[in-house]
């Protein structure tokens, strides 16, 4: 199958287009600089450039910026992964909203216009966009699933970049069905929902600064940052990005997939069990983690949403 990955410079895609070339799929993958292509080209010696292209898309908040990038011959499945997740931002919309909606319907709008050979379309949604935080992590009676949306709105969205990553990835997975509904597309949809993904990373990195936001906790923790108390869990599950990277190639392989949304964890996990998981299998750093009993990351007491 001919494949466009967006996104390509990522922690989850990096694993995706893995995965596409080993099942021997054409990936066509955007990244926003020639530098950026190039790391990948590097980091694949035995791949045809037949098999492996790349596109420049510098900035998907920018309205048509998928436009040229989509006009590929007998293209056939897309992957939307590209959207910022990262805290460090200075205005809400500007940094997280818009890319993450203008580049979900950006791109959609773009494959009807400009590929309309393409028939499956995956993207990396979020658990953010099915957990209700209003409830908090010990809302115990219940068992969240594909049927969940977060009821998060445009007014809470702008009030803190933890609220704006929520409502990006909620706003814009509503955005991708609502377009499938309305414009009836030739192509299907499935939707990625994972909570917090981790995991080898095998992707280029500049330096341990540029290691992508679910990663940093486990960065955090083996370089000493946090001896003196383990920082509050958050999201108390998890998957890891090989199994992720998978579903999405499934997603594009499978009919069964089509017009499906997919909540996908391997269960709970804390903090503190990342601490004790790294204390068994790397003794060298037992001198940059947190004691036994330094206090944070467990579990809440009062329990968590069923599994
Ligand atoms: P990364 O930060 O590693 O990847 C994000 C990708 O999006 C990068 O390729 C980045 O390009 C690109 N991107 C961001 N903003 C823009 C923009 N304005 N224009 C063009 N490209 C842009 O994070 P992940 O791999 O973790 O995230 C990938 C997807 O998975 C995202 O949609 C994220 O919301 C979702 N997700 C991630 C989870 C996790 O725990 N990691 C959990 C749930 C969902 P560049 O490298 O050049 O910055």
């Amino acid at each position: 199958m001919k494949v466009f990955l967006s996104g390509g410079s990522g922690f989850i895609a990096a694993h995706v287009l893995d995965i596409l070339l080993e099942h021997g799929h054409t990936v066509i993958t955007s990244v926003r600089s020639q530098e950026k292509a190039n790391k990948i080209k590097e980091a694949h010696p035995n791949t045809p450039a037949s098999q492996l292209e790349f596109r420049i898309v510098k900035d998907i908040a920018q309205e048509g910026a998928f436009d040229e990038a989509i006009k590929i011959d007998g293209l056939e499945a897309v992957i939307h992964t590209a959207s910022p997740f990262h805290f460090n931002v200075t205005d809400v919309k500007k940094d997280l909203l818009d890319p993450a909606i203008i580049g979900t319907t950006g791109i959609l709008k773009a494959i009807k216009k400009n590929a309309p050979s393409v028939k499956r379309v995956v993207i990396t949604s979020s658990f953010a966009s099915i957990v209700n935080p209003s409830k908090g992590n010990s809302w115990t009676e219940h068992t969240y699933s594909e049927e969940d949306w977060n009821p998060i709105t445009e007014e809470e969205a702008v009030l803190n970049p933890s609220n704006g990553y929520r409502a990006s990835k909620t706003f814009a997975e509503k955005a991708a069905w609502e377009f499938v509904e309305k414009e009836k597309p030739n192509f299907t949809l499935s939707t990625m929902c994972p909570p917090l993904v981790i995991g080898p990373i095998v992707h280029y990195l500049n330096s341990l600064d540029s290691l992508n936001t679910s990663n940093q906790r486990t960065a955090n923790l083996m370089t000493g940052k946090n001896k003196s108390e383990i920082p509050d869990t958050g999201t108390y599950i998890w998957i890891d990005v090989r199994d992720l990277a998978l579903a999405h190639v499934k997603a594009i392989e499978l009919p069964e997939a089509a017009n499906k949304r997919f909540f996908i964890t391997a269960g709970y996990f804390s903090n503190k069990e990342i601490a004790e998981i790294i204390r068994k299998n790397f003794p060298a750093l037992e001198k940059e983690l947190p004691a036994k009993d330094v206090k944070g990351g467990d579990y809440p007491k009062e329990g968590l949403y069923k599994e």
